[in-house]
């Protein structure tokens, strides 16, 4: 049976791993959406230039899971636009 005391202990333990889980959680969704937009980066083909070099210039939510993304080719400057599912 624990004390009181060392349940509390244990309480702030798992409260720190919690935080450090949530910050590790976070950094992995950017990684997570730097890889996607690579990925989907990778197989855009500027109609104009033929490149696959586009930067996002921003992304409007459609409806639902839906989001639109406007990309900007990084040579000639044409301008694409994507409409993407959000994953769950
Ligand atoms: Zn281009």
């Amino acid at each position: 049976m624990a004390t009181d005391d060392e349940r509390v202990e244990k309480q702030g333990e798992s409260l720190d791993r919690a935080k450090a889980l949530r910050k590790r959680a976070k950094a992995l969704k950017i990684e997570a959406r730097q890889i996607e937009e690579a990925i989907d980066n990778k197989g855009l083909r500027c109609p104009k230039c033929g490149c696959g070099h586009f930067e996002t210039d921003k992304t409007v939510p459609v409806s639902g899971r839906r989001i639109r993304r406007y990309k900007v080719c990084r040579y000639c400057g044409r301008r694409v636009r994507t409409t993407e599912r959000i994953e769950a």
